[in-house]
């Protein structure tokens, strides 16, 4: 494991636009505010998303795409920097009229409401390429 402090900096609360884009909104919450590196949680409702399962075996992603009204029951996920962008790394369990979970890497999804909660921290984080994995992970050399 390999783990480093960081600094809180700033908090920041966001309301999506209906019809946006869901992991777009986060990145411009973060664009806006010049948030390199933070964590955020995000609650809300969606008109579609697609879903990103990660294949452990094939090393590559697999999506799934729903097109239907999901509750975003949670959210959670990070902001750093990738290839020199602003990358907001998002996992979610939306839920269906029925209570049904859906879970996984949300790529993308349309936006009916969403509420973000963002801490900033202080100093930038970047990704990079892990070999084991072939994913670009944090805290690499
Ligand atoms: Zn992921």
């Amino acid at each position: 494991m390999r783990h480093r402090e960081v600094e809180t900096d700033a908090e920041y609360l966001a309301r999506m636009e209906t019809g946006a884009d869901w992991r777009e909104e986060i990145e411009a919450l973060a664009d806006e505010e010049d948030v390199d590196a933070g964590w955020f949680a995000a609650m809300g409702a969606v008109r579609a998303a697609e879903l990103w399962f990660y294949d452990q075996r094939e090393k590559e992603y697999h999506a799934v795409e729903f097109d239907e009204p999901l509750e975003v029951a949670a959210c959670v996920g990070n902001v750093s920097l990738l290839d020199g962008e602003r990358f907001a790394h998002t996992h979610a369990v939306l839920s269906r009229e029925n209570g049904q979970a859906l879970a996984g890497h949300l790529n993308n999804a349309r936006v009916f409401a969403g509420e973000v909660y963002l801490r900033s921290f202080a100093e930038p984080l970047e990704r990079a390429h892990h070999d084991q994995t072939d994913l670009d992970l944090w805290l690499n050399d």
